[in-house]
């Protein structure tokens, strides 16, 4: 889909002056519009569940953009059914025998209840043991793992920013990891600040680099246009391989969060 009606997963801080959001319904569909001084429409069906977004010029009324989304209904539901039909995770029950994901690769889960303090570590490139006290609650368990994700994608993150920012020649004054529900990575260009979204320690490192690229090249260009990709195809000419790997590997359970 590389007309002007891309989908984007990426959430770029554009720094615009004045958005006007509104919610229409139009065929059963949920519809966000987005009134900005741009001269285009611009649809956008976002992950994980293809919710519809438009941004549209504010002199268009809401008629105009009525007739527009209904004449891309069809590309509208293509899009929307892709994201139905990816697989998903269920939520994990940190019980021995579940697979779980680490930088791009599939583990088992090895329970093992002990009195010591609880640690994780990995054996065989195969198993995840996971070192717990007894009676220890989903939950528990739960905060415990996502604790050594973000300790362990900190490590890649640290070594990943200190090598880009080098070899781009962009200084960032602080990145950190969120857990956001729709985003790969933000940029706020005005405080040179990003944020990286916890769920990336699942994929391999490099889609981990590739995100940090595209938010560092955020500083070099606020917006997704031809001088953002020719600096994407500059610093990681592999890049859409890494995007297109990042958008069809398995969506994380979103309930909950
Ligand atoms: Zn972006």
């Amino acid at each position: 889909m590389k007309d002007k009606f891309f989908t984007n997963i990426f959430g770029n801080k554009k720094v615009t002056k004045e958005v006007i959001k509104s919610e229409i319904r139009i065929n059963n569909l949920d519809v966000t519009v987005l009134k900005k001084d741009i001269k285009n429409l611009h649809l956008n069906v976002l992950p994980p569940d293809g919710r519809v977004r438009v941004s549209v010029p504010k002199r268009l009324n809401e008629d105009n953009i009525r007739l527009f989304v209904i004449s891309k209904l069809p590309w509208i539901r293509k899009h929307i059914e892709h994201f139905q039909s990816q697989p998903r995770e269920t939520p994990r029950e940190y019980i021995t025998g579940e697979s779980h994901y680490f930088k791009g690769a599939r583990y088992i889960l090895n329970l093992i209840e002990y009195d010591g303090k609880h640690k994780i570590e990995i054996r065989n490139m195969k198993y995840i043991d996971f070192y717990v006290k007894k009676n220890m609650n989903r939950e528990q368990k739960e905060r415990i793992f996502l604790r050594w994700h973000r300790k362990e994608l900190e490590k890649e993150l640290l070594n990943i920013f200190i090598e880009w920012q080098n070899i781009m020649g962009v200084v960032i004054k602080e990145w950190r990891i969120k857990r956001m529900k729709t985003k790969w990575g933000t940029c706020n260009t005005k405080a040179k600040r990003i944020w990286i979204n916890l769920e990336l320690i699942k994929k391999p490192v490099y889609c981990i680099e590739y995100i940090v690229v595209h938010e560092l090249v955020h500083l070099l260009e606020n917006n997704h246009n031809k001088r953002f990709y020719g600096y994407m195809d500059k610093f990681m000419p592999q890049w859409k391989s890494y995007k297109k790997e990042l958008n069809e590997s398995v969506l994380r359970y979103y309930a909950g969060i």
